[in-house]
């Protein structure tokens, strides 16, 4: 159970001070807390609680229990019994102020998911705060020539940073591989480009990382006609637009990736 539920409780709590730190908390913020396990974020949510907003989700039935009371008397935090890949982006979607957080010391298992969970909502949180896989959040934080699909969907909407790294010895029980925190902060602007044209380039073009951003491109997209007359095509519009068909996906910016997305995803 502990196992299945990814539960590393962090002992460390100058780390948890640097977690609370980052999430930047102002009057009148709603904060979804995510995995809450012994209440060790929490119980410094509550103390910064003047006038937070402060939403706890918990898929463990006794820590639940055991938090609901430790926190819920006096109804500061609200604690939620549940998945918070399904419960996440149904709160968020419920909650009437459209501005909101996410923090948490998540499970590692959800890692992906979550990040994946969390860049299609449409209503993004201002700031996420995150305790992960040190080599995930370092994934996260790559440019070109190292970008990835997971680099790619995540600065579509965040800048991410790396607040911390966090060694294995700071949690309980200790897990196989070091962590760290990752701060996402959503940018301003509207991003030029719609969400399911992006994410449908993101899908193909990483589709395999090691091929050419022309062959990618050619195999996940309809297009009348022969392969040569197609690729020929393809690659017009990708000099058109500046990107180097043979370049790997590895090369390409957020801002190539819009630029793909526009001329040939749009329709998927
Ligand atoms: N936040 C605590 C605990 C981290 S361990 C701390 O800082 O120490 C991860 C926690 O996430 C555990 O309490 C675990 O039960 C919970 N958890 C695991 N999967 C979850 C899920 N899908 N949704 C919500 N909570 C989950």
């Amino acid at each position: 159970m502990t196992q299945k539920l990814g539960q590393h409780f962090l002992k460390n709590k100058r780390v948890a001070e640097k977690i609370i730190d980052s999430v930047a908390l102002q009057d009148g913020d709603v904060v979804f807390e995510i995995g809450p396990g012994h209440g060790e974020l929490t119980e410094k949510l509550k103390i910064e609680t003047g006038n937070l907003k402060v939403i706890s989700i918990e898929k463990d039935e006794k820590l639940y229990e055991a938090l609901k009371n430790q926190f819920e008397n006096n109804g500061e935090i609200e604690i939620v019994f549940g998945d918070a890949l399904i419960k996440l982006p149904l709160l968020i979607e419920e909650q009437k102020e459209s501005k909101y957080k996410v923090v948490g010391n998540i499970p590692y298992y959800i890692t992906g998911y979550l990040l994946r969970v969390i860049s299609e909502l449409n209503n993004k949180p201002e700031r996420t705060v995150l305790m992960i896989q040190k080599e995930v959040a370092e994934r996260i934080t790559m440019q070109p020539p190292k970008m990835n699909r997971l680099a790619a969907s995540v600065q579509f909407w965040a800048k991410p940073t790396i607040i911390i790294n966090v060694p294995k010895e700071d949690f309980s029980p200790m897990p196989k591989i070091d962590s760290a925190v990752i701060l996402l902060v959503k940018k301003d602007n509207r991003p030029a480009c719609n969400m399911e044209y992006y994410y449908a380039a993101v899908r193909a073009l990483f589709s395999q990382p090691r091929k050419t951003i022309l062959n990618n491109v050619y195999e996940n997209i309809i297009m009348e006609g022969d392969s040569e007359h197609k690729k020929k095509k393809i690659v017009t519009v990708l000099e058109k637009i500046k990107i180097n068909p043979q370049h790997r996906p590895q090369n390409l910016s957020v801002e190539d990736i819009i630029l793909i997305a526009r001329e040939f995803f749009k329709v998927s």
